[in-house]
C-alpha cells in the first residue's frame, strides 16, 4: 500500500476542466475551474481542457469560444489543445463495441413515461433506480432504443479527496445505466471515463453534484482496465434561496461578472469562497498558488449573496 501511495505522489498530476458549452459560464463553473487549476498546478502538474459537446442539440461552438475567452481572461491557462468530444465518436464507438461484445449491455425501449411509472425513488438520496425492465426483452427490430450497461450487485468503495469514504451498490442504488441515448448520442457516464483515461487524467475535481456518479465511472474504468483517477469533489455555490447556481442566475454569469469586476477581483472573491483568503482582496490565480490547500476548502455548500464573500 505504502509503495502505491508513493508512486502516486511521484507521478505528475494531470487535472482537467470539462465544461459543457451550453451557455455562458457562471460563478459556479469558474469556481470549479479555479480549484481544479490550483490543485493541478500547485503540484507542478498539467491542466487540460475538454469541451463536453456530446449533446449536439444544446452545445454551440460560440459558447466554447466564450468559455475559452473567459478562462484566458481569468488567467487560467490550459495545457495543450482543447479536446472536443464531438470529434471523438470513433473512439467511443470502439469502446462501446467492447462492452457490447462482452454481453454487458442491452437495448432499453422505455419511454420517459415508462421510467416514471416503474422507477422508485431511492430511499436515502431521492435518486431513481432503473428496475431492469428491458433486461430480458428480446431485441425488437426497428424500434429506437437506448443502450444500458449491466451493473453488478456489489459495493463499490472509493475515497473522495475532499468528502472521504463512500460505498455504493450500483445494482441497488443506481440500476443498469444508459451509455448511449436513444437518439444515438453518447452518454456522459461512458465518455467521461474514456476521455479521462486516454488524456492521462489523474485527478478529477468537480462539483459535488457528481459525487454519486463516481462509482458508475469507476465501474466503467474497471471494465476497460483503466486506472482510477483520484476524485475530489467541491461544495456547490448556491443562491440565497439555497438553490445551486445555474444559468438562470444571470447576474452571476461571466458576461455580467466581467462588466462589474476585474479578473483579480473575481479570483479574490472565489478564493475567499474557497476559504483560501479571509476577505475578497484582488489577487491573480498564480499568486494564489502558494496559498492553496484542500484543508481550507469548506465541505458545506457556499451561499452567494451577489459579489460578496
Ligand atoms: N460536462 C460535465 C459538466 O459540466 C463535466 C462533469 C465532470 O467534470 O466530470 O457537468
Ligand atoms: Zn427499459
Amino acid at each position: 500500500m505504502q509503495e502505491k501511495k508513493m508512486d502516486r505522489d511521484i507521478l505528475p498530476s494531470v487535472g482537467r476542466f470539462a465544461p459543457s458549452p451550453t451557455g455562458r459560464m457562471h460563478l459556479g463553473n469558474i469556481f470549479c475551474a479555479l480549484l481544479s487549476w490550483l490543485s493541478a498546478k500547485s503540484k507542478g502538474g498539467k491542466w487540460l481542457l475538454r469541451i463536453e459537446d456530446i449533446d449536439a442539440g444544446r452545445s454551440r461552438q460560440e459558447y466554447a469560444d466564450w468559455l475559452m475567452d473567459d478562462l484566458a481572461w481569468l488567467g487560467l491557462e490550459w495545457d495543450g489543445e482543447p479536446v472536443y468530444q464531438s470529434q471523438r465518436s470513433e473512439i467511443y464507438e470502439c469502446y462501446f463495441e467492447r462492452l457490447k461484445q462482452q454481453g454487458l449491455t442491452y437495448p432499453c425501449y422505455c419511454t420517459r413515461a415508462d421510467l416514471l411509472a416503474t422507477q422508485a425513488p431511492h430511499e436515502s438520496d431521492g435518486r431513481v433506480v432503473y428496475r431492469g425492465t428491458c433486461r430480458h426483452l428480446p431485441p425488437q427490430a426497428g424500434r429506437a432504443a437506448a443502450t444500458r450497461l449491466i451493473v453488478p450487485d456489489e459495493e463499490i468503495h472509493f475515497t473522495d479527496g475532499h468528502y472521504g469514504d463512500h460505498s455504493v451498490n450500483l445494482a441497488q442504488q443506481v440500476g443498469d445505466f444508459i451509455i448511449r441515448r436513444k437518439d444515438g448520442a453518447w452518454a456522459y457516464q461512458l465518455v467521461v471515463v474514456i476521455d479521462d483515461a486516454l488524456m492521462g487524467v489523474t485527478e478529477v475535481v468537480r462539483g459535488r453534484d457528481l459525487l454519486l456518479s463516481s462509482p458508475q465511472q469507476l465501474y466503467v474504468a474497471r471494465l476497460f482496465g483503466f486506472p482510477s483517477p483520484q476524485f475530489v469533489h467541491l461544495p456547490l455555490l448556491c443562491n440565497v434561496q439555497g438553490q445551486r447556481l445555474s444559468k438562470r442566475d444571470q447576474s452571476l454569469d461571466m458576461e455580467s461578472l466581467r462588466q462589474r469586476s476585474t479578473a483579480p477581483q473575481l479570483i479574490g472573491l472565489l478564493a475567499c469562497m474557497a476559504g483560501l483568503l479571509p476577505s475578497p482582496e484582488a489577487i491573480t490565480a498564480s499568486e494564489l498558488l502558494p496559498l492553496f490547500s484542500w484543508e481550507h476548502v469548506p465541505c458545506q455548500d457556499v451561499m452567494v449573496k451577489d459579489l460578496s464573500c
